[in-house]
């Protein structure tokens, strides 16, 4: 049997930050980080410890691929706690999945996932490279998408998000140069029809570490918070795409070989703006991909010839370092070494044991360690602007009591 009473559902953290938002006048968010690897999990882990706040480490489709299942993911997450005897509330989500992945982490432990049925895909061939296009699904096709997803996680207490609209950027294998703004109206429709727990309406940020972020669309978050409220119900919303990427987190980058053109994030403002009007949980992932990779590089320049003890040090060393093809994950394309940003494309060789648990003892020891500052220092300080340090939970909204409240 799959262990789950250590994870919480999402509607548990969002409804306590819906609560600090609304009774106390102090607007809160719940950060969800996106996790690969052990280290990163311990990161995120210690971040939230440092900030007394409960979390969402979630995993995408790509990380459940990288990792091997969605199960290794669960299985991983759960470590980590416990290794830590982690004591804030966690849910475990997975972001941007389809029908069958959702339902896979529905059967392996997680406590909450996003059906990303709002756009559809095309294929098309660009320099020679397979991208796949997004394209805005009918209303209709995606409140019934949802609907399925809903109908299948509530059963045993797991929330679902789900997203309407298209965001510009790349996330996963998708990519979409436009983004498209669904209507005050259409998210209402989209949220009481769906009957879903938290909806992710596109409003101006987009994936990836280059957002030229221009304004948050605060007519669409703030007409259709008031539509909700009419009718009394609270409907968080979820903000993708919120990297900060911090100017001195890029220079960082640069400094030790990296290569990015035009990097920038989501301004804080921009952020807590989106927390007053209605916004529950903040998503973070370039920002962690980033620091990160600076964190290889850094250990590389700092401890020269380091590479040439240790075969999987010299593996990851010739794939940051332009001595071996870096390839993207999913589409294959070979990549400028130093314009990695993702961990997955360097850490591929890897052997997977390595990366699911402790790395005390092993080469990675000391590099990994690092990574959990870096990843654990940078989760607090977004963690304390989100509103959520100290965000006490009503304990008794477990996977359980939920399951038999959405199955009244
Ligand atoms: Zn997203």
């Amino acid at each position: 049997m799959v262990e789950t009473k250590l994870l919480y559902p999402l509607y548990t953290l969002t409804s306590a930050a819906e609560h600090h938002s609304t009774r106390f006048e102090r607007p809160t968010a719940i950060g969800a980080f996106n996790v690969n690897f052990y280290s990163q999990a311990v990161g995120i882990l210690k971040g939230l410890e440092i900030a007394r706040a409960p979390g969402i480490i979630q995993a995408s489709k790509g990380a459940c691929d990288f990792q091997g299942s969605p199960l290794e993911i669960q299985k991983m997450t759960l470590s980590a706690m416990k290794d830590l005897n982690h004591e804030y509330p966690i849910c475990l989500h997975l972001d941007h999945g389809n029908k069958d992945s959702c339902l896979q982490c529905i059967y392996s432990g997680f406590s909450s996932v996003m059906i990303d049925a709002s756009t559809k895909k095309r294929e098309e061939i660009r320099n020679g490279n397979k991208v796949i296009i997004e394209e805005k699904t009918p209303l209709e096709e995606n409140i019934e998408a949802t609907k399925e997803i809903v109908k299948a996680a509530h059963k045993s207490g797991i929330s679902v998000e789900g997203e309407i609209g298209v965001l510009r950027g790349k996330e996963g294998d998708k990519e979409s140069s436009v983004e498209i703004y669904a209507s005050p109206e259409e998210i209402f429709e989209y949220g009481i029809r769906s009957k879903l727990d938290i909806i992710a309406p596109a409003c101006g940020t987009c994936h990836g570490p280059i957002k030229e972020f221009k304004k948050l669309e605060e007519g669409l978050l703030e007409g259709a918070r008031q539509m909700f409220y009419e009718e009394g119900i609270e409907m968080p919303f979820c903000l993708h795409g919120s990297s900060t990427i911090p100017p001195e987190m890029v220079a960082e980058f640069m400094k030790y070989g990296g290569k990015i053109k035009k990097a920038s994030g989501v301004p804080m403002s921009a952020i807590k703006r989106a927390i007053e009007l209605g916004v529950r949980k903040v998503n973070i992932d370039s920002d962690l991909r980033m620091g990160i990779t600076t964190v290889f590089r850094k250990y590389f320049q700092e401890h020269q010839g380091i590479q040439n003890t240790n075969e999987i040090l010299k593996g990851i060393y010739d794939i940051l370092y332009g001595n071996k093809e870096a390839k993207d994950p999913k589409s294959g394309k070979i990549l400028v070494n130093a314009e990695v940003l993702d961990p997955r494309v360097y850490l591929v060789d890897v052997p997977k044991e390595l990366l699911r648990k402790s790395p005390k003892g092993s080469c990675l020891e000391e590099v990994m360690s690092l990574v959990e500052a870096q990843v654990s220092n940078h989760v607090a300080s977004l963690v304390y602007q989100f509103g959520s340090v100290g965000l006490t939970i009503d304990r008794g909204l477990t996977l359980e009591a939920m399951a038999s409240k959405y199955n009244k």
